[in-house]
Parts: C-alpha cells; sequence; structure tokens
C-alpha cells in the first residue's frame, strides 16, 4: 500500500527532520520506504534517508507493508506535510562540522598557503601567538586483518562487531550526559551519535562481514562506501557528513582492535597541538585548556577546528597541507595565528622575539584590564561607545567581560552557515530577543543577512557568479527573497520589545534598497499587529562600505537613522583589491588616502544630517587610527571585543591630551 504527497517539511528531509522521521518509521511494525524519482530507501534509516536528499516540495511516495501499514502511511504522511516537522529542537542538533562557538576569523584576508624563507605560512586562522614544545598528534593508519575469514567464524565475528559499535554509542551518551559539555560540543557528538545509532552504516559493515571481512575491515570499507555517498549528493551540508562518517568508523574500529585513539589527554601546558587533521570527537575531548596552540594540514579560517580555537582562545593555523609533515620530528614550534607564520624549531633569536611577543600580550592584557568598566569621553565630554562585533550568542560572555557596551555589529550569516536549513522565525527571535537582553539598555545592532555566492548557505541556491564580491549578495539577495528577508525583519520586529535593537543593512549601494526595505518593514509590522503578535519599533541605519554609498552619503543620511562604516569591504571596493587576495594584499589597505577620505567624507554627510556615524570594519579597532576617526566625528567604534580595552585606552589617552 503506498501514498504519494509534497513535502512542505521546511527544507526538506535534513538530518534533523530525517532522524524524526525515522523514529516516527520505527514506531510501526510494518516495512516502510519511501520513493523519490523511482528510488526507494527504508524509511527506518536516517542516513540512506538523507541521502535520498529529498527537499521541500518535491513529491514523494511513502509505501508500507504489513499489519498496521495504514497507520504508518497516514502517520509519515502527516509528517510529511507539517512543514515544523522535526525543526523544535534544532540547537541541540547542529551539524557536527558547523557546530561550536564561533568568532570572527583571526584575519579577514587570510593569507593563501605559501613557503617562507623561515618556515611556513599557512591559513591564520585563530589570532595570537604562541610558542611551546611540539606535540605531535598524526593517529597510526588502522588496518584489517589481511586475510578472509572462514564460514564458521562468521558469526562470532558480527557478535564481536556489534558489541564494539554499542561500546561506542554507550560512550557517546555517556559524554552527551556530562554538564560540562558546551552547547556546540554536544551538538558534535549528538551529531556522531546519530550515525554511529543508524543501521545503514552498520548494516553495510555487517554485509561485508558476511562477504568474509574482518570487522576492521568492514568497517573500513562500509565507512567508505557511505562517506563516498555522502560526497556524491550535490548538497554543501551533507557532504561535510562524509567526515563525520569516518570519524565514527575509526571509532567503531579502535573499540574492536580494543586500542584507545593516541589520546591528547597527555598534552603538556602550552604545548603547540601538529595534526594532519583533527576529527570531531577528539576534539571535543580534548583538554583545550592546556593547549598552547594548533598547527594542521588541513582545515581553513572557517572549519570546525578554527571555530573552536577561536572559541577557546588558541592561535591557530591551518591549512598547510603536506607540509605539515615538516612539523612531525619538531621540538618545538612558534606560531602568530595573526598572519599564519609558522616556525620549526626556532633559532635563539625567533624563540626571544616569540617569548616577548607572548609575555607582551600577557603584560598588555593585565594591564588593560582595568578600562572594563570606564566609559571612554573626549574632551568635550562626549561619550564614544566602544561596542564589540559578534556572531553567536556563545561570544556575549567574552564581549561583556572585556566590557563591551553594546554591540555594533551583529553578523547574522553564522546563524544561517550553522544549520542544515534556513532559521526559523521564531529561533531567530529567539537569538536577537536573547542579544538584546543581555546588552540593555545599550543597543545591540542587528546585521541583515550579509551572504554571498562565496559563502553559500543550505536553503538558498546563489547563481554561479565571475566575481561573487560584485554580485548578488548583501541586501541584494535579501530583497529578491522576501520570503528570506522578511522572516528576518519580523524576527527583528518581535525581539525589538526586548531591548534596544538596531537594525542595519549590509552592501547597500542605492537609495531604492533602504526604501524598498522600509517597504518591506512595515508590511512586516502591519502583518504581525494583524497576527496580536507583540513586536516594536526599530532604528534602521546602514553600513557604508560601497564607494556608491560613500557618495550618496548626504542622501542616505536623510533616510536612516545612522551609518556603520564597513572599512573591510570599503578598503576592498575604494581600492578595487580583492581583501581575500594575498597578491594585492598592499593595495588592500585603510590608511590609504582614498579610503581615508571616502571614511571623511561618509562623517562629514552624518554629522552634517546630525545622525549617529560608527564604524564596525576592522580598522575601528587600530589604536593609531581611532584618533583620526574620532576628530571625523565618529562617536561609536565596534571591534572583536579582544581589541575593546586597548581602543577605550587610546580614547582616554587622547581626550587627556596624550
Ligand atoms: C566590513 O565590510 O567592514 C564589515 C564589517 O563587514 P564584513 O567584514 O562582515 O564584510
Ligand atoms: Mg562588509
Amino acid at each position: 500500500m503506498e501514498r504519494s504527497t509534497i513535502v512542505r517539511v521546511h527544507e526538506g528531509l535534513h538530518a534533523r527532520p530525517a532522524t524524526r522521521f525515522v523514529k516516527l518509521a520505527k514506531a510501526f511494525e510494518s516495512d516502510v520506504e519511501l520513493v523519490k524519482d523511482g528510488k526507494a530507501v527504508s524509511a527506518k534509516s536516517s542516513v540512506k534517508l538523507m541521502l535520498l536528499a529529498v527537499k521541500e516540495n518535491q513529491e514523494v511516495t511513502v509505501r508500507a507493508n504489513g499489519a498496521d501499514a495504514i497507520e504508518a502511511i497516514e502517520a509519515l504522511i502527516g509528517y510529511l506535510e507539517n512543514p515544523k516537522a522535526g525543526l523544535d529542537d534544532e540547537e541541540t542538533h547542529a551539524p557536527a562540522n558547523d557546530a561550536g562557538k564561533e568568532a570572527a576569523p583571526a584575519s579577514q584576508s587570510a593569507p593563501a598557503v605559501s613557503a617562507e624563507a623561515n618556515g611556513l605560512r599557512g591559513v591564520a586562522a585563530s589570532e595570537g601567538v604562541a610558542i611551546g614544545p611540539a606535540f605531535a598528534h598524526f593517529p597510526p593508519d588502522i588496518a584489517g586483518q589481511g586475510r578472509m575469514l572462514q564460514a564458521d567464524e562468521i558469526a562470532g565475528e558480527i557478535e564481536r562487531f556489534r558489541a564494539a559499535v554499542a561500546a561506542v554509542q554507550a560512550r557517546m551518551d555517556r559524554a552527551l550526559a556530562q554538564d560540562s559539555l558546551s552547547a556546540g560540543d554536544r551538538g558534535i557528538v549528538a551529531a556522531l551519535r546519530d550515525i554511529a545509532a543508524d543501521d545503514s552504516l552498520t548494516g553495510e559493515a555487517e554485509k561485508a562481514i558476511k562477504g568474509g571481512n574482518d570487522a576492521v575491515s568492514a568497517m573500513i570499507i562500509a565507512a567508505s562506501t557511505i562517506a563516498a555517498d555522502f560526497s556524491a549528493v550535490d548538497d554543501h551540508y551533507l557532504n561535510a557528513r562524509a567526515d563525520d562518517v569516518h570519524a565514527v568508523g575509526r571509532q567503531i574500529c579502535l573499540a574492536l582492535l580494543g586500542q584507545d585513539d593516541v589520546s591528547l589527554e597527555n598534552i603538556s601546558q602550552g604545548a603547540i597541538l601538529i595534526a594532519d587533521d583533527i576529527g570531531a570527537w577528539d576534539l571535543a575531548r580534548a583538554p583545550l585548556k592546556r593547549i598552547g596552540g594548533v598547527v594542521c594540514g588541513h582545515g581553513g579560517a572557517t572549519s570546525h577546528i578554527a571555530i573552536i580555537a577561536r572559541s577557546h582562545g588558541i592561535p591557530a593555523v591551518l591549512g598547510l597541507g603536506d607540509r605539515i609533515n615538516a612539523l612531525r620530528t619538531a621540538q618545538e614550534v612558534a606560531l602568530d595565528g595573526n598572519t599564519g607564520q609558522v616556525i620549526i624549531d626556532p633559532d635563539a633569536a625567533t624563540r626571544a622575539d616569540f617569548a616577548g611577543r607572548v609575555e607582551a600580550a600577557a603584560t598588555e592584557r593585565a594591564g588593560l584590564a582595568a578600562f572594563k568598566t570606564v566609559t571612554p569621553k573626549l574632551a568635550d565630554g562626549k561619550v564614544i561607545e566602544v561596542a564589540a562585533n559578534i556572531g553567536s550568542l556563545e561570544e556575549i560572555e567574552a564581549a561583556q567581560e572585556v566590557g563591551a557596551m553594546g554591540v555594533g555589529l551583529f553578523r547574522t550569516e553564522l546563524l544561517f552557515m550553522r544549520h542544515m536549513h534556513l532559521p526559523s522565525e521564531d529561533m531567530q527571535a529567539e537569538t536577537y530577543a536573547a542579544l538584546a537582553k543581555a546588552f540593555a539598555p545599550y543597543p545591540v545592532i542587528v546585521r541583515t543577512l550579509d551572504i554571498g555566492g562565496d559563502k553559500p548557505i543550505a536553503g538558498i541556491e546563489f547563481p554561479d557568479e565571475e566575481n561573487p564580491f560584485l554580485g548578488w549578495r548583501g541586501i541584494r539577495m535579501c530583497l529578491d527573497r522576501p520570503d528570506i528577508f522578511k522572516r528576518q525583519l519580523r524576527a527583528l520586529l518581535r525581539a525589538a520589545v526586548h531591548g534596544n535593537i538596531k537594525v542595519m543593512l549590509p552592501m547597500v549601494s542605492d537609495l531604492g534598497e533602504v526604501r524598498q526595505t522600509r517597504v518591506l518593514v512595515d508590511k512586516c509590522a502591519a502583518e504581525l499587529k494583524a497576527e496580536g503578535v507583540p513586536h516594536a519599533t526599530f532604528d534602521l541605519g546602514v553600513m557604508i562600505e560601497t564607494p556608491a554609498a560613500v557618495l550618496i552619503a548626504p542622501a542616505l543620511a536623510k533616510e536612516v537613522a545612522f551609518f556603520s562604516i564597513g572599512t573591510n569591504d570599503l578598503t576592498q571596493y575604494i581600492m578595487a583589491a580583492d581583501r581575500l587576495n594575498p597578491t594585492v594584499a598592499k593595495l588592500n589597505d585603510v590608511t590609504n588616502p582614498a579610503v581615508m577620505s571616502a571614511i571623511e567624507l561618509t562623517a562629514r554627510a552624518g554629522v552634517a544630517a546630525g545622525i549617529m556615524v560608527g564604524m564596525c570594519g576592522e580598522a575601528a579597532g587600530r589604536p593609531d587610527l581611532i584618533p583620526a576617526f574620532l576628530e571625523m566625528g565618529l562617536t561609536e567604534l565596534s571591534m572583536s571585543p579582544a581589541s575593546i580595552q586597548r581602543a577605550k585606552k587610546t580614547i582616554m589617552a587622547m581626550a587627556a591630551g596624550e
């Protein structure tokens, strides 16, 4: 018996909705299959279901065979037709590679990997300088027995295999039960546990054992097969699940071999962890407090290791490729997470230089702590707001610890990139409200989605573009996708009830973009009113980060409540120098007179119109430039939390005429 329907589950049967669908299917005795485009898979395997890549609005058929077939079809069709199915606990099930607390990369213009006379250069993935003994973490490859099993050995081998799977699942369950696990790390472990508990992987392995392979070889074969299936799907997020499958496979193999993975437990205080790659499972268990720095062959500024390193304040250089092998036998390593520089066995002079920089950083941090509670004012008494740039709620604490006076830039992209589907209005409203409450009465400036073809996210199809930085990004994309944009604006209107929320539009280059947004905001407010949903208005401002915005700044200033200068993009567009291209890095210089003039023109237009002019690009935190920006009339500077106390000190010194 079967029935067809159109899938209404929001963003289709991605990870969480697929797991929930399977749970529901397993509640029935009948054999249940889901059929799409003529391909049928068991509805009782979340891996198989995910690989079917069922998207919203596609037609599928539920097929059931058994005593409770009618009930099964009824329930499963009902699930597929519910847009919110499976999305209620999405926070705890972020994909393993994207979960975790996130901060801005160490350098927006991370240099490409290249060799250097005095060492190596990789991707600057987490800021800070470190020097320490090398801790090489190169777990040996796992191999099977290399002989085929006799027929009478197979049953015993399957039993041994099942015991190993159960042991790994139990270990993951124990890890999940620990209160000390952070929300991000919990998401990582939960996603891995889902895979370890799925019949596809274990079923594939048992098939290989029945074919005469020993359990370890069978597990390696099964993991490769399933991982290859994930890699082949035309979906960015599902591709990333291949690494998770390998990580689970490795754990099961180690359990079979009675080995523990090469442990990071023994890493000494301040050591530099050297690895080709580090699995999510290993990282979630590593003694991160003891790790002085990380250097890896794999990974980039947005890989999960970078995210975890940043959130724990560990300097990291990643993406060295095969050149990581040069560090296998290193005794001591120095690294600079701001530039990507790695030095193997530094000589006495380099060692002294790095030790001095590490010490200077510590001394500076200690001396700056006094500025946490300072409200910086200029000589005329004008308060300068020194706010934080953050991208997730997990960073609130770090910003508050250094005395951030609100948030000058909340990058909402991470909220969208972290999930396998677009975040719901409710989820966004909760996030923005939590942010507003945390900093009240200070303002929090939330930037609407600033995403483009260089950073794809699930749920939005981006065209292939020759020049993504000049393409369909920021406000341009949002205005073309009112379904996505309205959801964010409605969430912001709802959150504005809970604190001082301001909203800022990225990549504005035309007045019409502001006006169209206002129409949408009014429409959203009218809808919320009609629905009886509490909401409040917010100040609407723009980022000034295109030359066009600078040139029309006087007109823009009449229509918005504030400007925030985005020097990262403004510099690349004024100088026509790609911010990610190290070959033109010299031109990508905010101090170039062309860029400084653009900043001054903007400030003048904003001051003349009586609106607030702030800055949220990297330059806002530079002590050498802050006095010039304040003289131009800026009254708000927003930066990564690490720069806040130094900026307050600079302003106070300026006010004192130092
Ligand atoms: C900028 O362009 O200066 C900015 C703050 O935005 P982002 O770095 O996120 O593009
Ligand atoms: Mg920008």
